[in-house]
């Protein structure tokens, strides 16, 4: 195994916010390297909210220290949405001098002396569940209360090599190439579509009828077609070995920025788009997705609302429920920006 310089182990602090605590397991479960190498061999682990046992100010102490004597060294990742309601109250990540330290406030604190600033997961890149309808806590991605730039590191959870990878990046040759959305190209470059092993049944037209059948799961409801990621190839668990249509079951496209909402009902199979004089099918939406909107609501999700063919409960949301209520919040986050592009 490729043994990384001790010298150049930078600094992590490993925040966890409104999080299921998904990622930070999921990359325990990376063998290549393994993360007895990771902290070892190639990071400086100061706090870490899931594996650190120390608690209120001694806790807090350590992100001040770091804060103040590592500026610009550190990297910062983020698991989880940031809650905005009631001054961030949704979410207190520790105790400072007998007072809730908000997860809001942390970010703040820490996203600016970051020499990157990195979200695990869906939810700290985009939203995920935790921002899904009826999102009580008005919780929000951490781009959207950090003004500079967040490398999105998504999925529900992350698999372990995208994590891995990215920090090996960050840490060995710089911030790695991002996509519109800033996720690493080397693992979210491609559609799930374009390198799927069942991508001959959809050509020729031979489709699952329920989960379980071994053939293309187009029509039971994949997002294979609009959604970036290598899982195909990667596959999933430290040992590489299935994927959810691997299983015969559908992709749901947690890597989306539109994920949960925008990719539910998760058994209904992509509308195609009919647009004034132009047609789009399916396998052409990601291409299109790929340069995608502001705020994450992609192409397909926009045709399907114009042409009326999404189910209602999506349209309930995209206009006027949920998903326009996140767009407020967003931009009305102390005025920072929610954004794709660098
Ligand atoms: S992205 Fe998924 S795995 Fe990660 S915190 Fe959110 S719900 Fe959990
Ligand atoms: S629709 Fe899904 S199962 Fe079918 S080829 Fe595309 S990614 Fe594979």
């Amino acid at each position: 195994m490729k043994q990384f310089s001790k010298k150049s182990r930078p600094p992590v602090i490993w925040l966890g916010t409104n999080t299921c605590a998904g990622d930070m397991l999921s990359l325990l479960n990376s063998l290549e390297p393994g993360y007895q190498s990771l902290i070892t061999d190639l990071i400086d682990f100061r706090f870490n909210y899931l594996l650190g046992s120390a608690e209120g100010d001694t806790a807090t102490g350590v992100l001040k220290a770091v804060t103040e004597e590592q500026r610009g060294k550190y990297i910062l990742v983020i698991e989880g949405t940031i809650p905005t309601r009631t001054n961030g109250l949704y979410c207190v990540v520790g105790n400072r001098d007998g007072k809730p330290l908000t997860a809001l406030q942390a970010v703040r604190e820490l996203g600016g002396g970051a020499r990157h600033v990195v979200a695990a997961g869906t939810c700290a890149s985009f939203g995920g569940p935790y921002a899904a309808a009826p999102n009580p806590s008005e919780s929000v991605p951490v781009q959207a209360v950090l003004d500079r730039k967040v490398i999105n590191v998504p999925g529900c959870p992350i698999n372990p090599d995208w994590m891995m990878g990215t920090l090996v990046h960050l840490v060995q040759y710089g911030e790695p190439e991002l996509d519109g959305f800033n996720r690493p190209k080397i693992f979210y470059g491609d559609t799930i579509h374009d390198i799927c092993q069942r991508r001959a049944y959809f050509e020729d037209g031979i489709f699952a009828e329920k989960p379980g059948d071994p053939w293309c799961m187009y029509k039971i409801g994949c997002k294979g077609p609009v959604t970036y990621a290598d899982c195909p190839n990667r596959q999933w668990s430290g040992e590489h070995l299935s994927w959810p249509v691997k299983a015969n079951t559908p992709c749901i496209g947690c890597t989306s920025p539109e994920f949960p909402d925008g990719d539910a009902p998760f058994f209904e199979h992509l509308p195609d788009i009919n647009l004034p004089g132009i047609k789009i099918s399916a396998n052409r939406f990601a291409r299109l997705a790929g340069a995608a909107t502001a705020f994450g609501i992609s192409i397909h999700l926009i045709g399907s609302i114009l042409t009326g063919r999404v189910a209602d409960t999506i349209k309930k949301d995209f206009s006027g429920g949920i998903s326009r209520k996140l767009l407020s919040i967003i931009k009305n986050t102390d005025g920072k920006r929610y954004g794709g592009k660098n």
